[in-house]
């Protein structure tokens, strides 16, 4: 391995190659808590020429390459856990056009999220996906994750906004696939197979999203529950009567009490709350569907109280600020957490949540529920205080996947199977499915050097 990098190196020498201790340890973590795996070089390309150069310089010397883009990854999919080289897309980081009058833009895969929510704002438009890591993660993140977040129940996820790419495949050939136009059907759906491929079929060196009219009117508002039995049902009694709302999160106690005092006060008796959050063309629209979704959400008499309703923007900002925050006050209750993102069909999430709580109780384990209840989709969290409890915490983690599966539900819904995951794709797809996957990435991938190790179960 070390002629070959060393070879691979003069190979890229015209590029930006870094190889000092502290980059190597960076791009040897992300988000996951997977642990830490250090590449040999990182390679920081600036064209989609170079991106191709890189490719074909690993192929030829036969090294593993993984791209990367801000690590806020939760699956470990950006970590080298082969070594080799990890190629990082932040330096690709233009929006190369908005077009209004076509409601599509252009980006490379470096762009921020978030900067590229704020841009197509200032001209009116929307782009709906977005993780609550929208400050930090990537574009070309999003896309190869597929990534969801709060407005994915009204709006949909990533796949539902990329039109077409410019995809280097492993060779280092480069494919524009898709289109420009908001329709489209010609040959088989590349876009679709490439977006949600997690790193392992080819690096995203263009991005073409569609975009949607901003919507005038936004309101936001809290409903507080004695626990998630209440809450869960108020998710289908939203639903069931007919309510959209562009945002319904979850947190239960555990997580009510991670995040107590940093921002808001939450009503006594309160084990668990939904923020809700709708959206329309004027603020009159907005309020009346604010208060069907909330009289929806309280049919039953459960609620406590009328809830907490943000009146301006900065409340509202308060509101998101404590659900951003739950994240990393969980991870502080122990020091250690496992954050899964598994989906149930919305009529189980009250069960769900009691079994997995009932497998922490088991096994000695806090085990925390929060995220995206309108779609089903929880953050289940293990929280744990070291290597001593992980395994525990690998025993909690497969039982909640059995559970997951046995509800009718998936073990992803948006931070992909990477290499936390890869073990338990066989406990929700059959064993020729899992084969049938396998054959199409050697056929994209025949050397298997891109991104290795990460989506199927070790043989
Ligand atoms: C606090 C917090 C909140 C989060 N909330 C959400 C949420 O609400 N919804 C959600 O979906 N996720 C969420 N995430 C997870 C994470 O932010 C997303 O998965 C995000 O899409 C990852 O983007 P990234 O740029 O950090 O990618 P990385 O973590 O660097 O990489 C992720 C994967 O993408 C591949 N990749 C990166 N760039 C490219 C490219 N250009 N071409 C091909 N493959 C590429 C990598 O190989 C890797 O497999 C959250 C994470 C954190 C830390």
């Amino acid at each position: 391995m070390n002629e070959r990098l060393a070879r691979l190196r003069r190979a890229l020498e015209s590029l930006e190659v870094k190889d000092d201790r502290a980059t190597l340890a960076a791009y040897g973590r992300d988000e996951s808590g997977a642990g830490e795996f250090l590449p040999a070089l990182v390679v920081f390309p600036r064209t989609s020429s170079e991106v191709q150069a890189v490719m074909r310089a690993c192929s030829t010397h036969d090294v593993p390459v993984t791209p990367v883009g801000a690590r806020s990854g939760k699956s470990g999919g950006a970590l080298p856990v082969r070594g080799g080289v990890s190629l990082s897309l932040e330096r690709l980081d233009r929006i190369l056009e908005v077009r209004p009058a076509d409601l599509i833009a252009t980006v490379q895969p470096g762009v921020i999220l978030e900067t590229f929510q704020k841009a197509v704002e200032e001209v009116g438009l929307f782009y709906p996906p977005d993780p609550n890591s929208a400050a930090v993660c990537t574009l070309g993140g999003n896309v190869a994750e597929n990534a969801g977040g709060p407005r994915a129940l009204k709006y949909g996820v990533t796949r539902d906004y990329v039109l077409g790419l410019e995809w280097v495949l492993p060779s280092g050939e480069l494919l524009k696939v898709g289109r420009r136009t908001l329709k489209g059907v010609a040959g088989y759906d590349l876009v679709g197979l490439f977006v949600g491929s997690e790193g392992t079929l080819g690096v995203a060196t263009e991005i073409t999203l569609k975009l949607l009219p901003r919507p005038p009117a936004v309101m936001t508002a809290l409903l507080a529950y004695p626990s998630v039995v209440e809450a869960a049902d108020a998710v289908s009694q939203v639903l069931m009567g007919g309510g959209l709302p562009r945002c319904l999160e979850l947190l239960d106690d555990v997580a009510i009490a991670a995040v107590s005092g940093r921002g808001i006060d939450f009503p006594s008796g309160c084990g668990a709350c939904l923020i809700v959050e709708v959206d329309g063309p004027s603020e009159e629209f907005a309020l009346a569907e604010l208060d069907r979704v909330s009289r929806l959400a309280a049919s039953r008499g459960a609620a406590l109280g009328p809830g907490i309703v943000a009146m301006d923007r900065d409340q509202r900002e308060r509101l998101w600020a404590i659900r951003r925050l739950v994240s990393e006050s969980l991870r502080a209750i122990k020091g250690f957490k496992f954050s899964e993102d598994v989906v149930v069909p919305r009529s189980r999430m009250a069960e769900a949540i009691a079994r997995f709580k009932g497998v922490g109780h088991d096994l000695g384990l806090l085990v925390a529920t929060y995220g995206h209840a309108g779609d089903g989709n929880l953050h289940t969290n293990v929280l744990y205080g070291g290597e001593h409890e992980r395994p525990l915490v690998d025993r909690a983690l497969e039982a909640i996947m059995r559970i997951t599966v046995d509800l009718g539900g998936t073990i992803t819904g948006e931070h992909g199977v990477g290499l936390t995951k890869r073990q338990f794709l066989s406990i929700e797809q059959q064993k020729a499915v899992i084969d049938w996957q396998r054959r199409l990435k050697v056929f994209v991938d025949p050397q298997v050097i891109l991104n290795p190790g990460k989506m199927f179960p070790e043989d």
